[in-house]
């Protein structure tokens, strides 16, 4: 999963790395030389003191043994307050990193992050965020480079898959049965099987479900659903194909209530006519149903697609999170990373397989450490 992207990253790492080692072991030789040559220096320092302290009395020369030494005084001056910082930094270990440091293991990060797929607003957040935990930090001895780029590049790309994420579960144990959910999302990334998978999901939670189609446009969506209840034994509420998907939904609500079941999964079609048609029969789904919570569905292999198809649904039909699909299958990783900074909605679950139960809960450390090879 995500193995392309996890290079990248990984070449990131090592390039920064590298930059900020290398500033580091010219600091030190600086130093050294500064401390060799102000080795150098002091006895002399030290001896003209003496001439001008054992010259005090006597007048002639006075004036001009003091001279020299203020000159010398005027060079250290000059010299000392970098040479100083350089020593103090050696002193205690520490090397200050700058922006010019790290401009071109950065532009290679943004290479890598857009070919990867990351949205380009994504790519900006995580290079700001990098630049701002890196920039002016020093790096101690204490803490190795590679330790403080992981640390910039896990704060970043943490700061942007994590956003609004929520406790699914919690969600699901707190609200007013039954929960209604309404899958969205076009037809073949997944959908029908991530309705399956979740129905399983929230079994193994001790949460009973019942399916509902409301993709009454595609001829044999309702057998492919009706696959999947029965091999489940699940019960299925469904419509003669061209009804109206509100109706279905509504009806497995109904069916939900009369029968004590928890969680109503509903899903809806992936393709009308227009895609205009498409939205507005969410929107009337949305209207007439009133889901507790709606889904968008979508394949981790889309990429930006997946993106700008998620900001489309989640304008017709507010969306509540994503499930990103074939996550298994996907090298790019830019699909996860950037969906949920983009919508401002989280990822909440990974389809990572075909199978009842390849479906993953989206946890956005793990999935940053796992990017990092931290897991
Ligand atoms: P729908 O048209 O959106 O309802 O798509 P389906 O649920 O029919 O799935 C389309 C295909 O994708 C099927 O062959 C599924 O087995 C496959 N699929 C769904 N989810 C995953 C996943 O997480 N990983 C992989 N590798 N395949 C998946």
């Amino acid at each position: 999963m995500f193995d392309g992207l996890k290079d990248k990253l990984s070449s990131f790492r090592e390039d920064a790395a590298e930059e900020v080692e290398e500033k580091a072991e010219e600091a030190d030789a600086e130093t050294e030389t500064a401390a060799d040559a102000d080795a150098t220096a002091t006895p002399e320092a030290a001896s003209d003191a003496d001439e001008t302290e054992a010259s005090s009395a006597p007048a002639p020369d006075a004036e001009s043994a003091t001279e020299p030494d203020g000159d010398e005084a005027a060079d250290d001056e000059s010299s000392g307050p970098g040479r100083l910082k350089r020593a103090a930094a050696f002193a205690t270990g520490k090397v200050v990193i700058e922006e010019e440091d790290l401009e071109a293991p950065l532009q290679d990060l943004e290479l890598a992050l857009l070919s990867s797929d990351v949205e380009m607003s994504v790519a900006d957040r995580i290079l700001d965020t990098v630049r701002e935990k890196m920039i002016g930090e020093t790096r101690a001895q204490v803490q190795t480079t590679d330790q403080l780029v992981t640390e910039a590049l896990h704060d970043a790309l943490l700061d942007v898959i994590s956003v609004g994420q929520f406790d699914f579960e919690r969600r699901i144990a707190e609200a007013d049965k039954p929960v209604t959910i309404v899958f969205t999302g076009v037809n073949g990334v997944g959908k029908t099987t991530s309705i399956a998978k979740l129905s399983e999901w929230l079994d193994e939670r001790g949460y009973s479900s019942v399916l509902a189609n409301g993709d009454t446009y595609r001829a044999g969506a309702n057998e492919q659903i009706r696959e999947h209840a029965e091999t489940l034994d699940r019960k299925l509420i469904a419509h003669e194909q061209g009804g109206d998907p509100a109706a279905v939904i509504y009806d497995g609500v109904e069916y939900a209530e009369a029968n004590d079941i928890d969680v109503v999964l509903g899903d809806t079609a992936g393709r009308l006519h227009t895609s205009n048609d498409l939205m507005a029969q969410l929107e009337k789904i949305d209207r007439v149903v009133d889901p507790d919570m709606t889904l968008f569905v979508d394949e981790a292999v889309a990429g930006q697609d997946a993106v700008k198809r998620a900001q489309e649904f989640d304008d017709a039909a507010a969306v509540d999170g994503s499930v990103l699909t074939k996550a298994d299958a996907d090298s790019s990783g830019g699909a996860a990373i950037s969906i949920a900074y983009v919508t401002g909605k989280p990822i909440l679950f990974l389809g990572v397989g075909q199978g009842y139960d390849d479906l993953r809960r989206f946890d956005p450390e793990e999935l940053v450490d796992e990017l990092l090879g931290e897991r």
